[in-house]
């Protein structure tokens, strides 16, 4: 079986259920959820203006190959409404694979490790919390250290539902 961290992201329409139905569907047709973060609300990264988003990292062993967790990834997020208007947009699910095994991945279509995982406190924050000793390929530093020395300002905190009427839905 394969070992697989895929990052989830969401920041309009539901983003708690849209979670949980992209959950729902990797487990269905990806594999078994061997382990999930807590879910946190993190500021947009990239480009900013925009709503805060709700993000999740999950474990999933998979008897598929690299390019079919893609597409199937990819044909939950096109199930679940995503579109892509512009480059680190508002979007109703993505969802990313971070690592896979201990692999690194040159493809037209993928880059593994995800190439700016280390820069993203809304990755490495729940990345820590189930992988902490998780060991990136090709940097050689454990998630603890990664985010020991990220540089990324945005603030990401645990998410409660009390919280909900601090994200803004469109
Ligand atoms: P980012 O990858 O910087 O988080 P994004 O998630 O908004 O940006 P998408 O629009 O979801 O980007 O995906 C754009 C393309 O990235 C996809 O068509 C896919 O082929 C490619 N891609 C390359 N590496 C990966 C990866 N590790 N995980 C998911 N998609 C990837
Ligand atoms: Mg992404
Ligand atoms: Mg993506």
């Amino acid at each position: 079986m394969n070992k697989v961290f895929l990052l989830l992201g969401a920041n309009i329409g539901d983003p708690p259920s849209q979670l949980a139905q992209a959950l729902q569907e990797i487990q269905d047709q990806v594999g078994k959820v061997e382990a999930c973060s807590s879910i946190y609300k993190s500021e947009a990264w990239g480009v900013t203006e925009q709503p805060t988003f709700l993000n999740q990292v999950v474990l999933v062993s998979t008897p598929l190959p690299p390019i079919s967790v893609l597409d199937c990834i990819q044909s939950i997020e096109n199930r679940l409404g995503r579109l892509r208007l512009t480059k680190w947009g508002a979007r109703v699910i993505d969802i990313d694979i971070l690592y896979f095994n201990n692999t690194n991945i040159h493809h037209e279509r993928l880059i593994v490790p995800h190439p700016h995982l280390p820069e993203r406190r809304f990755v490495l924050v729940p990345l820590v919390e189930i992988a902490p000793a998780f060991v990136h390929p090709e940097l050689g530093m454990t998630t603890t250290d990664l985010l020991a020395q990220c540089k990324d300002p945005l603030i990401v905190q645990p998410y409660t539902q009390q919280s909900d009427d601090a994200i803004q839905i469109d």
